[in-house]
């Protein structure tokens, strides 16, 4: 087998270091014969993986483009400019910072420019699917703000606006966070912002995950209501693994000073020239399709897993997300996971809102660049379905999931 994506670089690895490379194609093997339904994953582009594999990643570059602390900066200065203007450009906002290593980095920063330490930040609780940079106890965020979680409906599943509304007025947040892990619907931010008016907070939007929806003008953007809208830039948006901050002009500088010095080190120029190789190609009407294609497959998906017996939140999706609870199937979201592993079927557990039990949560980013449609979601939720009830065993499972990803390798020779 080869690595018909990054030829030269598996040679080299090959040549030099056999172990690491059989490790590189291992995990190749892994990822083109099972089935990745992990909501937050994605296939980058043989492009983007190029930009990563690229001499830009022995570049130091502190500071910003025009104002480094190293000497040398001169090209990747151009780089940097790019994927700025490409951000900027793909998602209307008058400020881009692409530096950010990561989600948690993009939130960590966000906060430093909006907060002091102890301030009450109002945000959608972990148990309904709020993320650890939302005020986790084992995370910075819960152990230096004060922070309000709101939750979900209990019969619906929908954001609680009513109990959002009330706790801003009782609590007097700095600011609100929206955004989520696992929430399957549009996030309503005019509400959002409505209501921050209201008590003369923050906004915070936090798009990790329907900031490639938003991209492909599949979902609604938070980039004209949020003060600030942190995105990471690997999950639907199918670029390098990393984050990104958009802002308006008067928080700026602000944000860039966030993010370094305050917060982080030297830029990783290899990972934001791949950032912008992932601007490029989320621009183009081919990632439009695409991230109808994601919703499309989610809905389909969702569907199919209501007529197999699983209870979906919400009862569906506008999203890439869907979570569901299995218990009506006879078993619980980790031993269905345990199941699905088994079968070659790779999904990750959430917590459920008002169950004590954990349910499942997939996503339909990854099968959907791979080229797989609704016909194929549907092949997938009965095959999960008979798994999860024990009535199809692994080593079958796993035969038709071959087959299933056969068809459709995520980097074709
Ligand atoms: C994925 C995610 C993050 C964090 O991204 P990392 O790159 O894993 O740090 C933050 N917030 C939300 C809502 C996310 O979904």
């Amino acid at each position: 087998m080869s690595v018909t994506h990054a030829p030269q670089t598996t040679d080299v690895l090959t040549r030099q270091d056999p172990e690491l490379a059989e490790i590189l194609l291992g995990e190749l093997h892994r990822q083109s014969s099972t089935l990745q339904l992990i909501a937050a994953e994605n296939f980058c582009s043989p492009a983007v993986l190029a930009a990563l594999g690229s001499p830009l990643a022995n570049k130091y570059a502190e500071g910003y483009p025009g104002a480094r602390h190293h000497g040398g900066c001169e090209i990747v200065d151009v780089a940097e400019r790019l994927a700025v203007d490409r951000a900027k450009s793909l998602f209307g906002a008058e400020h881009a910072n692409v530096q950010s290593h990561s989600g948690s980095s993009a939130v960590l920063a966000a906060y430093a420019v909006l907060l002091r330490p102890g301030d009450t930040v109002l945000a959608l609780g972990l148990p309904y699917g709020g993320h650890l940079t939302h005020g986790s106890p084992a995370n910075f965020s819960g152990r230096w703000f004060d922070f309000v979680p709101y939750g979900v409906d209990a019969e619906t599943g929908l954001i609680d606006h009513d109990q959002v509304r009330t706790l801003a007025r009782t609590h007097r947040p700095k600011a609100i966070v929206c955004g989520s892990i696992a929430y399957p619907r549009h996030i309503d931010y005019a509400f959002f912002r409505e209501v921050a008016d209201e008590v003369g907070a923050y906004l915070i939007g936090d798009a990790a995950h329907p900031i490639g929806l938003v991209a492909g003008g599949a979902a609604p953007s938070p980039v004209p209501y949020a003060d600030v809208v942190c995105a990471t830039t690997h999950k639907v948006l199918r670029g390098p693994r990393g984050g990104m901050i958009l802002c308006g002009g008067e928080l700026a500088e602000r944000v860039d000073r966030a993010v370094f010095p305050f917060t982080q080190g030297g830029a990783q120029m290899h990972t934001i020239a791949a950032k912008a190789v992932a601007f490029g190609e989320a621009a183009t009407p081919a990632f439009t399709a695409y991230a109808h294609q994601v919703v499309a497959n989610a809905r389909v998906l969702a569907a199919t897993l209501v007529d197999e017996g699983l209870v979906v939140t919400t009862g569906g999706t506008d999203t890439h997300l869907v979570t569901a609870d299995p218990a009506p199937l006879g078993v619980d979201g980790r031993t269905a996971r345990g199941r699905l592993a088994a079968a070659g079927l790779v999904l990750d557990c959430c917590a459920l809102p008002h169950a004590d039990t954990r349910g499942l949560r997939l996503g339909t980013a990854a099968v959907t660049t791979q080229g797989m449609a609704e016909k194929e979601m549907m092949r997938i939720a009965a095959l999960l379905a008979g798994v999860v009830r024990g009535e199809v065993e692994s080593v079958p499972a796993r035969e038709e999931v071959r087959d299933l990803v056969g068809g459709f390798p995520p980097y074709p020779a």
